[in-house]
């Protein structure tokens, strides 16, 4: 199975960019508290600008 593709690298939305597929830097699991329960979601960085980005439905 894919067990080693630990450097998984999580993209998202970068609002300053205003960039798609942007690479998050410092990804960190940052689930969120839904109504059925926590839901995935990654919290880092921009690689480029820096900005916090978040990304829902991902896990590091
Ligand atoms: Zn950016």
């Amino acid at each position: 199975m894919a067990e080693k593709g630990k450097e998984t690298k999580i993209t998202g939305y970068c609002v300053k960019c205003k960039v798609n597929g942007r690479e998050i830097k410092n990804p960190k699991n940052a689930p969120m508290k839904g109504r059925s329960g926590p839901r995935p979601a990654v919290k880092g960085n921009c690689a480029v600008c820096d900005a916090g980005m978040y990304r829902i439905g991902a896990t590091v």
